[in-house]
């Protein structure tokens, strides 16, 4: 067997969103049939790993260890804050449309199989935020399953000593167990309007 070629396509079907079949053709696409494409995934892949960062404020997508575009907007409402799982959480609501605060991603959720502790989450993060004041409503976006039911009631026991903070919890049309980056954009934008007090 070629092991370059198999070894490609291994590498790319860890990436989200591939399968045997995807990643199969991909990786043929990259190591025979277009090795320009391949040339300018490398450098392209190069320049992010290089330039990308995490914003410091959010977590969400930035660069260089600048706040991100969403948190240097001053026309961003401040005292509202959506806590997401992951950064693409992020770019999937703001696709909506329907969202005018900021975020903050804590970067998964508590599962005691996986071993995801709330230390592992940057949940005191968020807290940190709540303390400097101004923050008045914290609207859960998480997943719609037990692990994100348990990140819920953690963030709740966390910001209940803070009585000028509205928890909230976006609507489900979402399908249970579904990840919010995977949802159309329609459905997101109901999700949020049907927010309700948790
Ligand atoms: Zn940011």
């Amino acid at each position: 067997m070629n092991d370059t070629f198999e070894n490609l396509k291994k590498t790319l079907k860890k990436l989200p969103g591939f399968g045997l079949k995807s990643a199969e053709t991909a990786a043929l696409y990259l190591a025979l049939e277009n090795k320009d494409a391949a040339r300018e995934l490398a450098r392209a892949l190069a320049d992010a790993l290089e330039n990308v960062t995490p914003c410091p404020e959010c977590g969400g997508l930035s660069e260089n260890g600048k706040p991100c575009a969403i948190c240097s907007d001053a026309a961003r409402m401040s005292s509202a804050i959506c806590v997401v799982e992951k950064a693409s959480d992020i770019n999937a609501i703001e696709k909506s449309g329907s969202w005018r605060g900021r975020y903050h991603v804590i970067g998964g959720k508590l599962s005691p199989l996986k071993k995801i502790t709330p230390e592992k989450l940057n949940i005191n993060g968020l807290v940190e935020k709540i303390q400097r004041g101004g923050v008045t409503e914290i609207m859960l976006a998480l997943s719609n399953d037990i692990e994100g039911e348990a990140t819920c009631h953690y963030i709740q026991e966390k910001v209940a000593p803070y009585p000028g903070v509205t928890l909230t919890r976006i609507g489900f049309g979402l399908p249970s167990g579904s990840q919010l980056s995977y949802a159309d954009s329609g459905t997101i934008k109901s999700a949020m309007k049907a927010r309700r007090n948790f």
